[in-house]
C-alpha cells in the first residue's frame, strides 16, 4: 500500500470517527434536554394550592379507611411522610405548619390506593379449646 493511499485512508476513518462522535454527542444533548423539561414541566404542588388540611383529630384513626394521605397512590411513609405531588413544607389550609404530609393529611390531588384499601391486617386468633 502506497503512503498517499495509507494516509487518505487514516483521514477516512478519522471522518467516520468523528460523525459518530457528533451523532452520539447530539443524542445525548437532546436526550439530557428532553429530560431537563420533563423534570421541570414536574414541579410539587404547595400545600395551599393543593388544599391540604391536616387534622390532629384524624391522627389516631384506621388509616385504611377513609380520605387519608396513609392510603393515596402518592404518599411515601418516610420521615413522618412525604408525597410525590405536594410539597411538604409551607402552611395547609388552616395555616398550621407541620413539615410533613401526614398519614391523616388529605388534598385535593387525593388518588386512593386500592391495594393498600383492601389489605388484610392479619388477626390472630387464638384457639382456647
Ligand atoms: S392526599 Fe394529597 S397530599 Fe396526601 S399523599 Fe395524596 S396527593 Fe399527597
Amino acid at each position: 500500500m502506497s503512503d498517499k493511499s495509507f494516509i487518505d485512508k487514516a483521514k477516512d476513518t478519522m471522518e467516520d470517527v468523528i460523525d459518530k462522535a457528533k451523532d452520539t454527542m447530539e443524542d445525548v444533548t437532546e436526550k439530557a434536554s428532553d429530560t431537563m423539561g420533563k423534570v421541570t414541566k414536574f414541579q410539587k404542588q404547595s400545600k395551599l394550592k393543593a388544599g391540604y388540611i391536616e387534622r390532629d383529630e384524624f391522627k389516631n384513626s384506621n388509616f385504611q379507611k377513609g380520605f387519608f394521605c396513609y392510603n393515596c397512590i402518592y404518599w411515601i411513609n418516610m420521615t413522618g411522610g412525604k408525597c410525590m405531588m405536594v410539597n411538604d413544607k409551607g402552611p395547609d389550609l388552616f395555616g398550621n405548619v407541620s413539615d410533613v404530609i401526614a398519614p391523616h393529611g388529605c388534598c385535593s390531588v387525593y388518588t386512593p390506593d386500592f391495594d393498600e384499601i383492601n389489605k388484610r391486617k392479619e388477626v390472630i386468633v387464638e384457639d382456647n379449646k
